[in-house]
């Protein structure tokens, strides 16, 4: 394993029922890094992240994070250490936003114990960072899939965990808030060493701030590398099965992907 990766899977394959749908994935995160997930729909994104995360079981294979087999943690110590942001959207969930924001501190005095002001004031903050503190009174289910969005971001941030793992969390998001989460998470890994690992389908925003990228196709790696090394027009078209132009993005030294009109292969 390599020693500076905080996150090591070795051979990790997953089935429901009798469709595989992750087979021998074996990935190293680097600590600190930015680390994005792309590939097509139904290439076993979620499903790899839910098991990175915990909130689903191991069938095969090894995960390891901070040289730590998965398996050997408690519950509350792995939410010390990975925070969550599914894909939403919640209906019916009676809380108010700043309940919920708070709910992140649970990993540090249990669900019955008493937020002290240090969580309040963190809660707070991660209120203030993701640009839903007006919102703070408001019950999450009456909120749009944005602001849902945000609410759950703010709660992980405020979980302060060394790890923030997150499924698709610029999908409902309008153009300034996409690049405030990005810079965000960014701020997070150079300020508080933070490893960020992030599913996205919006791959010139994910070549902009990742380090790494891990493209799935059919449940298997097909390339992890820089945005250099894995965004070639090659890949791409074998992968999404349509024409793709890949350039250089106008604002830096990024590859820029465009979908040609009229090149669908399927
Ligand atoms: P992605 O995030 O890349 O779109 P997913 O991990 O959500 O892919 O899904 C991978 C495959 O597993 C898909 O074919 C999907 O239909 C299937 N799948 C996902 N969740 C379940 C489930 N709970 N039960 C059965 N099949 C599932």
């Amino acid at each position: 394993m390599n020693g500076s990766s905080v996150i090591h899977t070795s051979k990790l394959c997953h089935s429901y029922g009798q469709q595989a749908v992750l087979r021998d994935v074996t990935i190293n995160v680097s600590a600190v890094s930015f680390f994005v997930v792309i590939g097509p729909n139904g290439s076993g994104k979620t499903t790899l992240m839910k098991i990175l995360a915990g909130v689903m079981p191991l069938q095969s294979g090894e995960i390891s994070i901070g040289n730590r087999p998965v398996g050997k943690y408690t519950k509350r110590e792995l939410s010390r250490t990975v925070a969550y942001v599914p894909q939403l959207v919640a209906s019916d969930v009676p809380f108010s936003v700043m309940d919920l924001v708070l709910m992140g501190r649970t990993p540090y005095h249990g669900m019955l114990g008493f937020e002290s002001h240090d969580d309040i004031a963190i809660a707070k903050e991660a209120l203030e960072i993701t640009d839903v503190s007006h919102l703070a009174r408001r019950r999450l289910d009456q909120l749009s899939g944005g602001e849902q969005q945000r609410v759950m971001i703010a709660r992980a941030v405020c979980q302060q965990a060394p790890i923030i793992m997150l499924d698709e969390p610029t999908a409902s998001l309008d153009l300034s808030h996409q690049i405030r989460i990005m810079d965000l998470m960014n701020q997070l890994r150079s300020e508080k060493g933070v490893t960020v690992v992030m599913i996205s389908h919006d791959i010139n925003l994910a070549a902009m701030y990742a380090e790494q990228l891990l493209l799935l196709n059919q449940g298997r790696v097909s390339r992890i590398g820089s945005p250099a090394e894995v965004l070639t027009q090659e890949l791409l078209e074998d992968v999404y099965q349509c024409g793709i132009m890949v350039d250089v993005s106008p604002v830096g030294p990024y590859p820029r992907i465009t979908p040609l009109p009229g090149h669908s292969l399927t």
